[in-house]
């Protein structure tokens, strides 16, 4: 389970999250959504002890992402995908995904590698696995991207906005395996602007305006009423994405 407590951010004098609230059970897929600026990526990072909470309390497991010694317990429960280009250009696709496994989990090359020849295969790039990032496409790169977060078998996947720099069939090739593993009960944390596959998938929308989170519902019942008693913020954030 993920858990933040009060969360607050600060860059300089901007106060870029404040008293964020987010729970997240297991098998659960939840979307965060809300403008360019309000602070989605940041709470990702958080998530994953990338940046130093100013306030507040993120745990992972029970695991406390502010305790240097808790911090590596949680990350390796939350795999996390960015949105493009954090594949090593000097590695082949098996080499990325098997990296962190061999080095981190310390698991045998042969193991490692077979393992990550099926992931691949799963995501349909099965005879891709020898090839470097740049032989392959933005949609292939995701892929293989999802791939490694997979191979170190988290808890929970981070998505953050993965198909925004994709063209619409790209986008598709990598919302369908996100879509099968949703299926499969993988727990998801997604930011993204792909409102109908968040309608989708999500079991629960979050609304993040200006680093609050002002809403937190069910799927079902964040697009029946705008974002809950028809607030009109979601409103006009709804209709700009459609
Ligand atoms: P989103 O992902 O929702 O577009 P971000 O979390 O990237 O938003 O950014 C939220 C705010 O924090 C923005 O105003 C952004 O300029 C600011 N910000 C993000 N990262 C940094 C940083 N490392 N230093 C200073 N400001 C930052
Ligand atoms: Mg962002």
């Amino acid at each position: 389970m993920i858990k933040a407590e009060n969360v607050k951010k600060v860059f300089g004098t901007v106060t870029v999250l404040e008293d964020v609230n987010l729970t997240v059970n297991p098998g659960e897929v939840v979307t965060i959504l809300g403008s360019s600026g309000s602070g989605k990526s940041t709470l990702i990072r958080c998530i994953n002890g990338l940046e130093k909470l100013d306030g507040g309390r993120i745990t992972v497991d029970e695991f406390d992402v502010a305790k240097p010694k808790e911090l590596a317990e949680a990350r390796k429960r939350s795999g996390t995908v960015f949105q493009l280009f954090n594949l090593y250009p000097h590695m082949t696709a098996v080499q990325n995904i098997t990296l962190a496994p061999i080095e981190v989990l310390k698991r045998p090359r042969a193991e490692a590698e077979q393992e990550a020849r099926d992931l691949l295969a799963s995501v349909g790039l099965g005879d891709r696995a020898d090839a470097f990032p740049s032989q392959l496409s933005g949609g292939q790169r995701q892929r293989v991207g999802i791939c490694r977060a997979l191979a170190m078998k988290p808890r929970y996947l981070l998505l953050d906005e993965v198909t925004s720099a994709l063209d619409p069939e790209m986008t598709a090739e990598v919302l369908n395996i996100l879509a099968k593993l949703a299926a499969e009960g993988t727990t998801m944390v997604f930011v993204t602007h792909e409102i109908e596959f968040a309608r989708q998938i999500s079991d629960r929308i979050v609304f993040l305006e200006k680093g609050k989170l002002v809403v937190d519902l069910p799927t079902e019942r964040f697009f029946a009423e705008d974002g809950g008693l028809a607030n009109p913020r979601v409103a006009q954030f709804l209709s700009k994405m459609r």
